[in-house]
C-alpha cells in the first residue's frame, strides 16, 4: 500500500559510472577467494548507485557514489599492492561530466540542496561524491567508523584520506533502542529526520559497520535501501552468499530484513550496485495521494 502521509516527497536514482566485478563477487563461489580474485575472468557490469530522498529539508542522498579522481590519479590507492588488487577486483569507467554534481542536475536538483549523506558503509565507491557536499551531514555508523582505526583499513578498500577530508562533516551514528516490533529485531534504529520517515538499521556482513535505510515515501510502497548487504535483493531472499564479507553477519542481516519483509511484504528492497533499482523506479513512479502532511510525523507501525 502507498504511504499517503510521509513528508518524503520523491525518490531517484543515478549511477556515478558503472564498474565491473567478478560473477564470483556478486553471485559467490565455492572455491577459495584469492583464487577468483587472481585468476577469474567472468565479469559482470554493476552500477554505482546514489539515491535521492526529497525532504522539506532538503535532500537526503543514501551513498555519495564514485570519485572521478579513482580514475584520474594514478595514485588515489597509495600503495601499489592496493592498485594491484584494486585491478583484480573493480573494473571501472566514469566520465568526467558523471559527478554527483552534474548527475543531480540532471534530475533538475541543486548539488548546495543535499542537507545530509547517509554512507551505508566507508568502501571507497559510497564516498566518492562526499568533497562535493562540504555542507552536509555524513552519517556513519559508530561500527564503520571504527574500521578507520584498524591496523590496515585500506586493505579492505576504505582508504581514509578520501573518507576524513578537509572539512567533512561526519556524524557518527548509534542506534538507539526501539520498542518498535517491526525494528526491535535490528537491535537498534536511528530516525535520521526525526520524523518517521527514514530509519537507519544496523545490517553487518558486507563490512562490520554497513547500514541499511528504511524509507516511507510519499505515494510509494516503503522502500529499503541495503547498500551492498546483497547485490540483488532476490539473492538476499534466499540466503545465496557474496563472495566477500562475513557470512554469519550475512546470514543473520539476510533473516532480519526478511522478517522485516515479512511484516511489510510490500516492502522493495534496493541495493546499491543493483541495476533493479533503475528499473523499479522507472517503471513504478510514484502514486498521486493525498497532499503532504508535515504536521503530523509519519511513525512506522505494524499493522
Ligand atoms: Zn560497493
Amino acid at each position: 500500500m502507498a504511504e499517503e502521509h510521509s513528508p518524503i516527497g520523491g525518490l531517484h536514482v543515478f549511477s556515478t559510472g558503472t564498474g565491473s566485478i567478478h560473477t564470483e563477487h556478486r553471485y559467490g563461489t565455492r572455491l577459495p577467494q584469492m583464487w577468483w580474485v587472481l585468476f577469474s575472468r567472468n565479469w559482470v557490469e554493476v552500477p554505482i548507485n546514489v539515491f535521492v530522498l526529497e525532504h522539506p529539508e532538503g535532500l537526503i542522498l543514501f551513498d555519495a557514489g564514485l570519485d572521478t579522481a579513482v580514475l584520474t590519479n594514478p595514485t588515489y590507492v597509495d600503495s601499489r599492492i592496493g592498485r594491484f588488487f584494486m585491478r583484480r577486483l573493480f573494473r571501472l569507467t566514469m566520465r568526467a561530466e558523471e559527478t554527483l554534481t552534474n548527475k543531480l542536475a540532471g534530475l533538475g536538483f541543486d548539488v548546495a540542496d543535499v542537507r545530509k549523506v547517509v554512507v551505508s558503509h566507508l568502501h571507497f565507491d559510497h564516498v566518492g561524491g562526499i568533497a562535493e557536499v562540504p555542507q552536509a551531514d555524513l552519517l556513519v555508523s559508530r561500527n564503520e567508523w571504527a574500521q578507520l582505526s584498524g591496523p590496515h583499513p585500506e586493505r579492505d578498500f576504505i582508504f581514509g584520506e578520501h573518507v576524513q577530508r578537509p572539512g567533512a562533516r561526519w556524524q557518527v551514528v548509534d542506534f538507539e533502542h526501539t520498542d518498535d516490533p517491526l525494528l526491535a529485531p535490528f537491535g537498534g534504529c536511528h530516525d535520521v529526520m526525526n520524523d518517521g520517515s527514514l530509519i537507519l538499521l544496523p545490517t553487518p556482513g558486507h563490512t562490520p559497520g554497513s547500514i541499511s535505510m528504511l524509507a516511507r515515501i510519499k505515494g510509494r510502497a516503503p522502500v529499503l535501501l541495503i547498500g551492498d548487504l546483497a547485490y540483488e535483493a532476490e539473492l538476499l531472499m534466499k540466503d545465496q552468499l557474496p563472495g566477500t564479507g562475513n557470512k554469519a553477519q550475512l546470514l543473520d542481516s539476510y533473516e532480519k530484513v526478511r522478517e522485516l519483509k515479512r511484516h511489510l511484504p510490500e516492502l522493495v528492497i534496493l541495493p546499491s550496485h543493483d541495476i533493479a533499482a533503475q528499473e523499479y523506479l522507472s517503471s513504478n513512479p510514484a502514486q498521486q495521494g493525498a497532499p503532504a502532511d508535515h504536521s503530523t510525523a509519519a511513525r512506522f507501525s505494524v499493522g
